[in-house]
């Protein structure tokens, strides 16, 4: 069983923001889950680096193009590894294999007579990079998603992707296959993008304006349209045209942002059928992050969240925890690093880092230093034992990008329980009692036992705290394929040390 599972190639023309850690973070989950089920993984991520915006970015830093990207590159690939993301592949669109490749595809759609030269006047956004029809403008005649830039009329002589004569067959696709767009609203959204006739795709840019890029085949005074390269990585990563690629394709699925959705959902796959190629398996999108109360993230207003700054101040957990607690697929959501704080303190801190410091250290004095051996359970036991049993079997099925949050939430709401579980039995008092002293060991090891139950489902979402978790029960070894099992605490073995899971900030 494979699954291959992909994220955009970020452009390289700034540093990493929480976009770009938003979704490499949650293809890292999906990683992970998969992974507990026994699946065989490649997780792409990495960087665009052609283009015009990459060109100019560099220019105004007064740096050679090659040390601009080397530079942006290290930084981008730095700031994944510190966020846990365990990538199998980091895509550089520079790499000599991917280029010859991308060549490959154009001269083979070439040969079928469906790539047409032609001369063009239009409008041009240039942070898309991409020409504008009337109709995608605002009002006063720029382009939505780059308010503050000025378009411009450009004319120029270009090589076109007819794309109409796929149109129909896209649709059949999308109707034929109800998983290959998710969530359902920008599987609407894209049938929306293809109710009407589709104007070719404009593949090329005359060299005399963008140097860097891949080289048309076929005409040497162009490079290749950033989007038509950058897609192709998909393919590239895993080996294409290499046979060896197959049978990870059938099983891709590219993570997306709603603002790239026509590229992956309209060029993307009429690229791959012109080139008589299988489509993804599946899209799935996400929506955006907004600053609280629902304002966008601006330098201006100071309400950017820098994954950087709160890693450094809170950890890497808490970064992951918040974002895959408070996504929503179809809306977007809030964010501050207040709000992150919050979540970490309220939840990670109080319902789980206390609770494994309590049980433990009261286990460690009381009991030699060893987890205690049950005895008879009680119906509180057991009810406890069933509901976590309950709230983590999701994290051992196939997860979804859109059920992240609930499947995270179902697993807080147990640890609510087990924190009023072990405050109503209150092994320490029950430990003065000689008459109860048994009993009091059986609650701590009921406790420890679901916690670890708790950790193991979390090792998906936050790794390095799970981990230093399960180290201080003395779990060495999860099963895989993974599900929630009750009793796999051996009674009477030594605990490990006891590190302060999520440490109290200021
Ligand atoms: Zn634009």
């Amino acid at each position: 069983m494979k699954s291959y599972i992909t994220t955009p190639i970020y452009y390289v023309n700034g540093s990493p923001h929480i976009g770009h850690a938003f979704t490499s973070i949650m293809a890292d989950i999906l990683k992970r889950n998969r992974q507990a089920l026994g699946y065989e993984l490649m997780l792409s991520t990495g960087v665009d680096e052609h283009g015009q915006k990459n060109q100019e970015a560099a220019q105004e830093l007064g740096m050679p193009i090659e040390d601009y990207l080397d530079m942006r590159c290290a930084e981008f690939r730095d700031v994944f590894d510190k966020l846990d993301v365990t990538y199998d592949y980091f895509v550089r669109t520079s790499r000599d294999g991917h280029k010859e490749a991308v060549a490959g595809m154009e001269q083979s759609i070439f040969d079928k007579d469906l790539i047409v030269k032609k001369n063009y006047t239009g409008t041009y956004c240039k942070g898309c990079e991409e020409f504008k029809k009337e109709s995608d403008l605002t009002e006063d005649g720029q382009c939505p998603l780059h308010p503050t830039m000025q378009v411009e009329q450009t004319e120029e002589t270009n090589y076109f992707l007819k794309m109409e004569p796929f149109r129909e067959r896209l649709l059949k696709h999308i109707a034929d296959n109800p998983d290959f767009v998710q969530p359902v609203a920008f599987r609407n959204e894209l049938k929306q993008m293809l109710a009407e006739p589709l104007e070719d795709l404009c593949i090329s840019r005359p060299k005399a304006r963008v140097t860097l890029g891949v080289e048309l085949p076929f005409d040497t005074e162009f490079v290749t349209y950033v989007w038509f390269d950058a897609l192709a990585n998909y393919l590239t990563n895993i080996d294409w045209p290499d046979e060896s690629y197959a049978p990870w394709w059938e099983e891709c699925e590219h993570l997306i942002g709603k603002d790239i959705l026509k590229p992956h959902g309209v060029y993307w796959p009429i690229m791959l059928m012109a080139a008589g190629l299988p489509l993804p398996k599946k899209l799935s999108v996400h929506s955006h992050w907004v600053g609280a109360g629902g304002v966008k993230m601006s330098k201006s207003i100071g309400n950017v969240v820098d994954p950087i700054e709160v890693m450094d101040k809170l950890g890497v957990d808490a970064l992951r925890w918040y974002l895959a607690r408070h996504m929503r697929a179809d809306s977007d959501s809030q964010i501050s690093v207040e709000l992150i704080a919050q979540t970490y303190e309220a939840e990670l801190n109080n319902k789980l880092g206390n609770m494994l410091s309590r049980a433990a250290k009261f286990a460690r004095s009381k009991f030699d230093g060893k987890l205690p051996v049950k005895g008879e359970l009680t119906a509180e036991d057991e009810a406890l034992r069933q509901t976590v049993l309950k709230a983590t079997a999701g994290m051992g099925e196939w997860i979804d990008l859109a059920d992240i949050p609930a499947r995270t939430q179902a697993i807080i709401t147990a640890a609510a329980e087990l924190n009023e579980y072990i405050d109503k039995q209150a092994p320490w008092s029950l430990f003065k009692n000689e008459d109860t002293r048994e009993r009091s060991k059986t609650v701590v090891y009921v406790a420890l036992d679901c916690l670890r139950i708790v950790m193991e489902a979390l090792q998906q979402v936050i790794p390095a705290s799970a981990g230093k978790a399960l180290a201080t029960l003395n779990v060495t070894e999860v099963a895989r394929p993974w599900k929630p099992e009750l009793d796999r605490l051996p009674g009477g073995t030594e605990l490990g040390d006891i590190q302060p899971l999520f440490p109290r900030v200021q």
